[in-house]
C-alpha cells in the first residue's frame, strides 16, 4: 500500500490536488472535511456533532474524527492505497492512524505539505465561500479561527513524521497544474 498525507493550511488547494492524485495513481482519495459534511447533509447524529464545531472554524474532537476515518478504512481494505486529505490533524489523529495502518503492516509513505502565503489562503477561502455557499468560508473571523487552530494544533504533525524522514515541501503557490506537476513528480519519487 502507498499510503500519503496531502497536508497544508486550509485553503491551500489540498482537495483539488488529492483528487488529481487518487485518480493518477489509482488511490483512495479520503477527505474528513468531505465526509463530516455528508454526514451533517443527512442529519445524522455524527453529522450534527459535528456542525456545532465546524460552524466555530474548531477542530471536530479527536475520538469522533478518528472513529470515522477507521470506519472508512474498514470499508476500503482492498485499496492499493490512500490520499488523506485533512487527517491527520492533531499528533493523536497521527498515531492513531500509524496504529491503524499497522495492524495490516502498513505505514505513512509520506507527507507532503502544500506552502501558501497566508493572505493568499484567505482570499482563496472567501472566494469558495461565495462560490460553494459554504458557511465556515464565508466568514473572515472564522477563516482566521481555522488557521490558528492550523498553526498550534495541525503543524506539529509535519514535525511528526518530518523526523522519520517522511516530510516533502511543496509550493502551493500558482496555478493549479503547475502545482499538480509538482505533486506527480513528488509521488513518484516516494
Ligand atoms: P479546510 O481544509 O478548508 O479547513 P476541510 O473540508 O478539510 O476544510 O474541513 C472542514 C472542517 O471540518 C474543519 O474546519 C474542521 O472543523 C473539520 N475537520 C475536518 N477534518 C478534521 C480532522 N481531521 N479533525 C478534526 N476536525 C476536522
Amino acid at each position: 500500500m502507498t499510503n500519503i498525507i496531502l497536508f497544508g493550511p486550509p485553503g491551500s488547494g489540498k482537495g483539488t490536488q488529492a483528487k488529481f492524485l487518487a485518480e493518477k495513481f489509482g488511490l483512495l482519495h479520503i477527505s474528513t472535511g468531505d465526509l463530516f459534511r455528508y454526514e451533517i447533509g443527512n442529519n445524522t447524529p455524527l453529522g450534527l456533532e459535528a456542525k456545532s464545531y465546524i460552524e466555530k472554524g474548531a477542530l471536530v474532537p479527536d475520538s469522533v474524527t478518528i472513529g470515522m476515518l477507521k470506519n472508512k478504512l474498514d470499508a476500503n481494505t482492498d485499496v492499493k492505497g490512500v490520499i488523506f486529505d485533512g487527517f491527520p490533524r492533531t499528533i493523536a489523529q497521527a498515531e492513531a492512524l500509524d496504529q491503524l495502518l499497522g495492524a495490516s503492516e502498513a505505514e505513512v509513505n509520506g507527507i507532503i505539505s502544500l506552502e501558501v502565503a497566508e493572505e493568499e489562503i484567505v482570499q482563496r477561502l472567501l472566494l469558495r465561500g461565495k462560490d460553494s455557499g459554504r458557511a465556515d468560508d464565508q466568514d473572515e473571523t472564522i477563516i482566521r479561527n481555522r488557521i490558528s487552530v492550523y498553526h498550534k494544533e495541525t503543524a506539529p504533525v509535519f514535525n511528526f513524521y518530518d523526523t522519520k524522514g517522511k516530510g516533502i515541501k511543496i509550493d502551493g503557490m500558482g496555478d493549479i497544474e503547475a502545482i499538480a506537476n509538482r505533486l506527480e513528480t513528488a509521488v513518484k519519487a516516494l
